[in-house]
């Protein structure tokens, strides 16, 4: 799709939120979850995916126009021969012509002339006429072939091959007929844009094959959600585009798109496997939000993009302000690209303390992108894009090693750091090759495994819990800390404090400067509490007064970080500082 304003591309993966894709065997009535690395969609999985569709296409598209070749030569090759013979039988009628001549001029002749010629005649007519009546039987069977081949090509250039739908190049024809008919009539035209949710965990985890027949499911379902005259079509992968002609206002598509979303709702059955997928939903309007098929179409996919962000299986419509974020949105992308090629991450460091001694035990690299202009764009502006668009990954690799490098370099130069603490996101937590990547980082930068610790959120656990338990277990075999960062505030499951290795509760900032109401306070109270039954080591986060730390010194809280003990500051100005704690103790 040709889009003017950049719109959030499907190979470029969305951001997963929570997991809402259930699997579980038909048989056994047990249920796995399967919690969803974060936007898992490695662009280049995608992009094959769908390249190898193509390909397929292509070569399908190949074969049948050679096979129309074949047969219109065979056509052609028929008619030379038909003519062939419609040219042996003129010669005859001339011969014939010539030979009544003779026998008319030859008086003496005639007789014996026109016994010869009507025999000889007759026979090689006839004969003549029946090879012709062959001939053009054949041709016309030829013909209806051929005829019959173009036709397979031209459905197969128009239709999806897995699943029989519209594709878009019908899709594009439709709408512009129903734009052109909606303008005649006053009549609104819908374009719902569907991708399902999590499709690609199920293609990984159940194979393409389960997949494939998932997604022929889902388009059966969605066709018998509409009705005769609109058109389910599908765009390629997990994507479909449902166009309806003709509505009198929005509401009758939201109907749709709520009839479409509980549809949906209902488990697919699919080689034993009972499948819970879901749908988001963008929805554009004609003549409202773009009169042109390429508006309408990359305003309903931005639309469904934020229901993806407003936590999936839900439909939204599009509203101008979308674009507007959407561009703004690209050119984080583009300066994340810019920023990884040229080196312009720069990591910050906040102290982290002992709240007894004040003594630094640790402390948290922050990322920042340095700005053409010299100032830094916080992590809030663009650790939630690269997550969405997977460049978390290279940048998630060099904030480690920049990381690991520098606590080596303060290690050798007698400056004792304690821990150096990195932030993990999902995406790069579960990403292939992740554990190689930190020993291939330790090995590098040779720095002792005691000294590095990774801070992951809940629901970085909440994610897969078997491949997280063997991340986690082989992150401790290495002898690899673990913090559980922004405690609190995720699925609030403790069971996952006991099943997983982790050494470090946060206590999330909003608790600890919640301090002064009550909520605060006890919910701090039983953090501390639940980390010293399992003996973890428990740090508040965002402390940024005397009031907080008192409390927390009285409920022994073991460390804390926040402004009160120091902001995040560059390399140097870390080192400073770890020279005059040095110098206190
Ligand atoms: P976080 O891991 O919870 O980091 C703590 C954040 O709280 C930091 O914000 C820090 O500057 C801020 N903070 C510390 N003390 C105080 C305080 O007393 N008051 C207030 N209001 N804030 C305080 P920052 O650096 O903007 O980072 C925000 C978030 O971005 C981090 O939250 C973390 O989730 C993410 N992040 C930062 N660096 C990285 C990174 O290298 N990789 C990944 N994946 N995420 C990162
Ligand atoms: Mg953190
Ligand atoms: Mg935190």
């Amino acid at each position: 799709m040709n889009k003017n304003v950049p719109a959030p591309r499907k190979n470029i993966s969305r951001r997963p939120i929570g997991a809402n894709v259930k699997v579980r065997s038909a048989t056994p009535a047990t249920m796995v979850s399967l919690s969803v690395a974060e936007a898992s969609v490695p662009a280049g999985e995608q992009a094959v995916a769908r390249s190898a569709e193509s390909v397929f296409m292509r070569e399908n598209s190949a074969d049948r126009r050679e096979e129309v070749a074949d047969r219109r030569e065979d056509a052609a090759d028929l008619r030379e021969e038909t003519a062939d013979l419609r040219e042996e039988t003129a010669d005859l009628r001339e011969e014939v012509a010539t030979l009544r001549d003779k026998a008319i001029r030859d008086n003496e002749d005639a007789a014996y002339a026109k016994a010869v010629l009507g025999a000889r005649t007759e026979a090689q007519l006839r004969e003549a006429n029946e090879r012709l009546l062959v001939a053009m039987v054949n041709a016309q069977a030829m013909t209806v072939t051929a005829e019959q081949a173009t036709e397979k090509m031209s459905y197969m250039a128009e239709h999806d091959f897995l699943t029989g739908l519209p594709n878009r190049a019908l899709l594009t024809d439709r709408l512009s007929q129903s734009i052109a008919f909606a303008l005649r009539h006053g009549k609104k035209v819908a374009l719902m844009y569907l991708d399902l949710d999590h499709f690609k965990h199920i293609n990984d985890s159940l194979g393409h094959e389960v997949g494939d027949q998932l997604l022929q499911s889902v388009a059966k379902r969605l066709q018998a959600c509409v009705r005769l005259y609109d058109t389910v079509s599908r765009q390629g992968g997990d994507e479909f585009v449902v166009l309806l002609p003709e509505v009198d206002e929005r509401q009758d598509a939201t109907l749709i798109a709520q009839k479409l979303i509980e549809t949906m709702a209902q488990p697919h059955v699919v080689r034993g496997h009972s499948l819970h997928v879901t749908l988001s939903i963008g929805i554009s309007l004609y003549p409202d939000d773009g009169k042109e098929v390429e508006t309408l179409v990359r305003n309903a996919d931005t639309a469904m993009y934020q229901a993806k962000k407003n936590g999936r299986n839900k439909y939204q419509m599009f509203t101008p302000d979308m674009n507007i974020r959407a561009v703004a949105r690209q050119a984080v992308e583009q300066a994340l690209y810019h920023a990884l090629e040229h080196r312009e991450f720069v990591l910050y460091y906040q102290p982290k303390v002992n709240l007894e001694t004040g003594a630094i035990t640790g402390a948290e690299a922050l990322i920042r992108l340095k700005r053409a202009d010299r100032r830094l764009l916080p992590p809030a502006k663009f650790v939630g894009i690269a997550e969405e668009c997977g460049l978390i990954i290279p940048i998630g690799r060099w904030v480690m090693h920049e990381a690991c490098r520098q606590t080596q370099t303060w290690l050798q130069a007698g400056l004792d750091i304690g821990q150096i603490a990195v932030n993990v996101s999902a995406r790069e937590f579960h990403s292939n090759e992740y554990i190689a990547g930190v020993r291939a980082i330790l090995a590098d930068t040779g720095l002792d495994p005691r000294h590095l610790e990774l801070e992951v959120t809940e629901g970085v656990l909440m994610q897969d819990t078997e491949q997280t338990t063997s991340i986690l277990c082989e992150l401790k075999d290495l002898g690899v800390q673990i913090a559980l960062d922004d405690f609190g505030t995720g699925y609030s499951s403790l069971s996952y404090l006991r099943r997983f290795p982790i050494n470090t509760l946060k206590i999330d900032q909003s608790f600890v400067q919640d301090i002064d109401g009550e909520t605060g306070e006890a919910l701090v109270s039983a953090v501390i509490g639940i980390g010293a039954s399992l003996k973890q080591r428990v740090v508040a986060e965002g402390i940024e007064t005397q009031q907080q730390v008192d409390f927390l010194q009285s409920r022994h809280c073991g460390e804390g970080q926040g402004y009160f003990y120091g902001r995040p500051v560059a390399a140097e100005e870390f080192a400073a500082m770890l020279a005059a704690d040095a110098c206190n103790s």
